[in-house]
């Protein structure tokens, strides 16, 4: 079956899905983006995606590409002619396409639209969660407003890819002050050694992950002990457990930090029974 994408109006076969050469996403990163997981056939917190997804486009100026409801229809639908039944759904809207000129176009430029969907196997991600990812720590070197989730994602690939070259998956960025911020594609999470699971505040240097809105959820629901707080790289090196959290990995145990083994060098049980609670917490929306 060929794959579909939806680009700025059309249903098209996703080899030939292209935007101009002078969309302002491809020229200045002048766009946002949102990752919604598709679980068994349905879209997994659209509203609380859709909602971030709004907030980007304001802190950004940009216009809605189309209504609201009509998005989510495309969302689905998306999903749907791609059969994806578990897997992702990804979402970019830009500021469109303009001469090119840092300034903002004038006020018939439209933003450009794209959705596309792909499956994923959930049995290769339960393996990896088996057995627990690696970690490096990585300077930060992003700007201040990583809160919108914009595709300015240079020093996220950057950072991700100096982790695949030392073995592992993921790359936490530490600020000036030695706290981990979080990571290149994911939030950051450990239990302490006295066994109080921590997680930094929203508030700066993060992105306010779906999915860590979720775990909170699961966290006050289960009465797991909890605190919001910043944490250093040698508290999460010597926590008891470390885990990181998006839409595309879920709850995902970390077992080493650098060089440094996490706990006994496997998955924790906060991080495993999160993982296995997270979809009684979240919103689903049929396909
Ligand atoms: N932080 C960054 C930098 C991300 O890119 C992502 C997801 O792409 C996350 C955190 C996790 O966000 P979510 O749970 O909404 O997928």
């Amino acid at each position: 079956m060929s794959r579909i994408a939806y680009v700025n109006g059309q249903y098209v076969p996703h080899k030939d899905a292209a935007v101009h050469v002078e969309d302002r996403g491809y020229q200045f990163a002048d766009g946002v983006y949102e990752v919604c997981e598709v679980w068994q056939g349905k879209v997994v917190d659209m509203p609380r995606h859709v909602d971030r997804l709004d907030r980007s486009l304001t802190e950004l100026r940009i216009d809605w590409p189309m209504a609201r409801p009509a998005l989510e229809f495309v969302i689905r639908e998306v999903v749907r002619r791609n059969r994806v039944r578990d897997g992702i759904v990804y979402i970019q809207v830009t500021r469109g396409v303009a001469k090119r000129d840092h300034y903002f176009p004038s006020g018939d430029v439209v933003p450009s639209i794209v959705v596309t969907a792909r499956t994923a196997d959930p049995r290769l991600a339960e393996k990896t969660a088996d057995t627990g990812i690696s970690v490096i720590t990585y300077p930060e070197n992003r700007w201040p407003r990583v809160d919108i989730k914009t595709v300015a994602l240079l020093p996220n690939v950057l950072a991700k890819q100096a982790a695949k070259e030392q073995g592992c998956k993921e790359a936490w960025y530490f600020d000036a002050d030695g706290f981990v911020t979080e990571g290149g594609s994911t939030n950051a999470w450990i239990v302490s050694k006295d066994g109080v699971l921590i997680t930094r505040p929203a508030e700066s240097g993060i992105l306010r992950g779906i999915t860590r809105a979720v775990v909170l959820d699961l966290v006050e629901r289960e009465g797991i002990s909890f605190e919001e707080r910043p944490f250093s790289v040698d508290e999460a090196k010597e926590a008891r457990e470390a885990f990181v959290t998006a839409a595309s990995t879920l709850v995902m145990p970390v077992v080493r930090i650098d060089d440094s083994v996490v706990g006994n060098g496997h998955p924790g049980s906060v991080a495993l029974r999160l993982r296995a609670l997270f979809h009684t917490a979240t919103d689903f929306m049929a396909v």
